[in-house]
């Protein structure tokens, strides 16, 4: 391990990592990403099935707008991938409303004034707080100063932007989205039908997210919710291809055991055969968990520090999907591409909130003409041993026809369409990703997490750097392309 092997060497090919490879290679930097698994993408793989393309983690697709942070990616690479703008972005089906959250505000707001003609002028002060503030997540990520700061020339821009910018929304921002809603409005079904749009994207309910990410949360459908015709794959594709023709590498079926140090600085992987590659950078798409816990040599006190940080983030929410190839005829004609459902307002969480994505009609890469492909989300409370009972195959079985089950408010002759069918449990998401139970969520959610108390791209070792959505701004792809975007930028100033 004498010489370097290459400039950048990053763990895993998640959207994260083949991102900021792409970016680096485009800077001319030898670049080697290695993946555990046998293809790229991590959340965002496609599962092709019988004529039928599914994936997990990347229907609800923001940051293809102008400015967006997929769009910028695109456009420092010259890529292009065909996107078709949704209205609304996603639906809101609550016990006895249905919400189109439209990029057109005005009809979001009258729908809202439809479902809660008593809160809605409550709940409309407290969306347009939020939107205030949203404004200023947009305009800090689009200049590029949403990111901790750390050397002197990012503490400059820090004190001169950003500081000033937020200080204005300042009493906004101390406040937990559960507080601005509180002060304004006073109904349960207000908050459960907030809460939903949080536990999806935070597995987390109003009370525990910080107000700036919720602020993000609210601007998604007004920004622009976009279908990539084939996929979020198709943008993943588009990355690694970028990066071999530049002479970088993907290697898959190579996973890495562990991070070489000397002192605090890190200078290399080990793989599981046993080959070690040696380069100036280190960067982890994996979990801030998985990179500490199981990568690094173990440090109790740079453990310690990090378990204070994340204390109000330990994952308590694991994703199980049931992808469906289903013909289209049994599907009502009011149903749109994405579908938040919440069958019951007195709980959240488990096959009582979904999560549901249908691939378009036009897109025939995803499903045969007729056909499509349905995939359903939801959140288990995490259970160590979904993989080590015996009734495992029967539980898996079980759950699929749970989340089955609970789909039929919204589509009550569902049987009767079903061609295929294939749940994912999360053992099954650990196995592809490496996640422990798959579960999704980052410090960047949480009110001591989001912003500039988070550490960023930055780990407690030189030269080894965090990419994804652990790492800041978070959670959700857009977010995990601007903490790409950021890294890369970083890295080619160092
Ligand atoms: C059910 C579900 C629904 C979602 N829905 C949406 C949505 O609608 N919209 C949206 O924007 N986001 C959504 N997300 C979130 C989104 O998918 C993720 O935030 C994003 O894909 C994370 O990308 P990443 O690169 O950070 O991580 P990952 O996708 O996890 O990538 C990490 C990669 O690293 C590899 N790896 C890990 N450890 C090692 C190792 N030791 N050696 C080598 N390789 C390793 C893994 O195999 C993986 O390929 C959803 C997530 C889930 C689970």
């Amino acid at each position: 391990m004498a010489n370097l092997d290459a400039d950048v060497v990053i763990i895993g090919a998640g959207l994260g990592g083949v991102t900021t490879g792409a970016l680096l290679t485009a800077k001319g930097l030898k670049v080697i990403v290695l993946e555990q698994a046998a293809q790229a993408g991590g959340l965002c793989a496609r599962v092709a099935r019988e004529g039928y393309t599914f994936q997990a983690g990347g229907n609800i697709l923001n940051g293809f707008e102008l400015g967006g942070g997929h769009e910028r990616v695109l456009a420092k690479l010259g890529l292009f991938v065909t996107r078709t703008q949704l209205d609304p972005g996603f639906q809101l089906v609550l016990p006895n409303h249905r919400l189109n959250f439209s990029p057109n505000k005005q009809q979001l707001l009258e729908d809202f004034q439809r479902a809660f003609p008593s809160d809605f002028t409550g709940l409309k002060k407290c969306w347009q707080t939020l939107e205030g503030l949203e404004e200023v997540f947009y305009e800090l990520h689009r200049k590029d100063c949403f990111c901790v700061p750390h050397t002197l020339k990012e503490k400059y821009t820090y004190f001169k932007d950003v500081q000033q910018r937020l200080s204005k929304h300042y009493k906004e921002y101390e406040k937990s989205p559960l507080q601005l809603l509180e002060e304004n409005v006073s109904s349960a079904e207000v908050k459960r039908m907030l809460d939903t749009l949080c536990f999806f994207y935070a597995q987390m309910p109003l009370e525990g997210c910080s107000s700036l990410f919720y602020a993000y949360l609210t601007g998604l459908a007004r920004r622009g919710i976009f279908y990539i015709d084939g996929g979020i794959q198709e943008l993943v594709n588009q990355l690694v291809n970028h990066i071999t023709k530049r002479k970088g590498e993907v290697k898959f079926n190579s996973p890495v055991t562990s991070i070489i140090t000397e002192g605090r600085r890190a200078v290399g992987v080990m793989l599981a055969n046993g080959q070690g590659i040696r380069a100036k950078h280190i960067i982890a798409n994996t979990t801030l968990w998985n990179l500490y816990e199981k990568l690094l040599p173990s440090s109790s006190r740079i453990l310690k520090k990090l378990k204070v940080q994340t204390e109000d983030i330990t994952p308590q929410w694991a994703p199980f999907t049931v992808y469906l190839g289903v013909d289209e005829g049994v599907l009502p004609n009011e149903m749109r591409e994405n579908v938040f459902l919440l069958n019951d307002y007195k709980k959240l969480g488990d096959v009582g909130t979904l999560l549901i994505s249908l691939s378009p009609k036009w897109d025939v890469k995803r499903a045969p003409k007729g056909k499509r492909a349905l995939t359903i989300s939801c959140y288990l409370p995490q259970d160590r041993q979904w993989g080590n009972r015996s009734d495992y195959a029967t539980r898996k079985q079980q759950q699929m026809e749970r989340v089955i089950d609970s789909l039929r408010s919204l589509v009550p002759f569902i049987d009767e369409g079903i061609e295929y069918k294939e749940a994912f449990t999360p053992l099954d998401f650990e196995k592809q990703t490496g996640r422990p139970q798959g579960v999704v969520t980052g410090l960047a959610t949480t009110p001591s997490g989001f912003g500039f108390k988070h550490f960023s791209n930055y780990t407690h070792y030189k030269n080894l750097y965090i990419v994804g959505d652990t790492s800041f701004p978070g959670h959700g792809t857009n977010l995990v392309s601007i903490s790409a975007l950021n890294l890369a930028r970083i890295i080619t100033s160092r």
